[in-house]
């Protein structure tokens, strides 16, 4: 069977040259006879997978010096907690944007830890666009500014990185992150699960300013201490070293398209073929985004009613294009565009739709 064009939010699409890489050596990795899941993370044929990948993500994403990079799990959603717990400090406070349903998750942890400002919402406009800046209630004493650079559901993208002065920014990058360049330095910390842009799931990586790393809650649990982590190079206990080994294969894919310049360029061409085809549907598909802020990553849209999105659905499923279907919480339809996903899918897409569009 000739592999599917999969639009699946996350885990999502993985490079295919990756995944036979990662096949062809599966049994035996390195001529040792043992896959590389089968081995110690403490080996030096291991540690050196995990430098290397390190090394990688440092060169594709050129973080300075003076950030560390840890590779953990419990997922985007347990930096939710994470990210509290280490970094609220003696402030006990902190400002959060609200854009949509993944930055709620994170508003709805922190409350668990401190008190939380949300500074803006998105609500009042129904998440199809981000509040002005000029609007945002800022706290100059928070211990930091968490925002949701995409809105993995919603669609909704930051065009530019939020001015947060002296407060540290923090951001989770699930969904967006390795889709363009990103100044990291603007950041005091960046966090992304893998299962979209990186690798598979139960791998989480996090981007830390170094002198954040001492502010953490004394109730913080040592393996959710980015101190201790950055200390034991994110082993101070067995970290998912078949996912640490797969993100660094993607890493070295990444590396051969040319790096994230060149991803960015593919990644803006995959999206406006994508909002050209709704947009010049003659309101067929509708697609509810600002255009300001129309994500590159996933793009949710609408046929005129349940029936034909069903209809949509079951047909490009049989056509070879799958995962089409919107999140459960908001219905519809939404097609996730991360960099694995060629440009020969997109157009697949966009000629289904039209014909789709054509016969109804
Ligand atoms: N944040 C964003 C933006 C996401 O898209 C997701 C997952 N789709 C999460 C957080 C939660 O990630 P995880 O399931 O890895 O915990």
């Amino acid at each position: 069977m000739p592999r599917a064009y999969n639009f699946c939010a996350g885990p999502a699409t993985l490079p295919e040259e990756v995944l036979r890489e990662a096949q062809s050596e599966l049994l035996d990795w390195q001529g040792t006879g043992m896959s590389v899941m089968e081995i110690s993370h403490r080996s030096s044929a291991f540690v050196a997978v995990a430098r290397q990948a390190e090394a990688d993500l440092r060169e594709l994403l050129a973080i300075p010096e003076h950030y560390k990079v840890l590779f953990l799990q419990g997922g985007a959603y347990g930096q939710f907690s994470m990210v509290p717990l280490n970094l609220l400090g003696g402030k006990g406070k902190a400002d959060y944007l609200d854009t949509g349903l993944w930055s709620q998750k994170a508003i709805a942890e922190a409350r668990r830890y401190g008190q939380v400002n949300v500074a803006a919402s998105g609500r009042d406009a129904g998440y199809t666009t981000i509040p002005e800046p000029a609007e945002w209630h800022l706290d100059p004493d928070a211990a930091y500014l968490h925002y949701t650079p995409n809105e993995t559901i919603g669609g909704l993208e930051f065009s530019y990185i939020p001015a947060s002065g002296e407060v540290p920014l923090v951001a989770d990058m699930s969904s967006t992150i390795l889709s363009r360049p990103v100044a990291v330095s603007r950041y005091g910390l960046i966090y992304a699960g893998a299962q979209k842009n990186i690798g598979p799931s139960g791998l989480v990586v996090v981007i830390v300013r170094e002198d954040l790393l001492e502010r953490a809650s004394p109730i913080t649990p040592s393996a959710f201490s980015y101190a201790l982590q950055a200390e034991h190079g994110s082993m101070l206990n067995t970290p998912p070293t078949f996912a640490w080994y797969l993100a660094g294969l993607v890493f070295r894919w990444l590396k051969r398209q040319g790096g994230l310049a060149a991803m960015a360029e593919r990644n803006r061409r995959k999206a406006e073929l994508l909002y050209s085809a709704i947009d010049g549907s003659g309101g067929f598909y509708r697609n509810p985004i600002d255009p300001r802020y129309r994500s590159w990553m996933n793009v949710p849209f609408t046929l005129p009613n349940e029936t034909l999105e069903q209809r949509f659905l079951a047909e490009a499923e049989a056509a070879g294009l799958k995962n089409l279907a919107g999140h459960r919480s908001v219905g519809g339809l939404r097609a996730s565009l991360y960099n694995a996903m060629p440009e020969a899918g997109v157009r697949a897409l966009v000629e289904f739709m039209a014909d789709f569009a054509r016969r109804q």
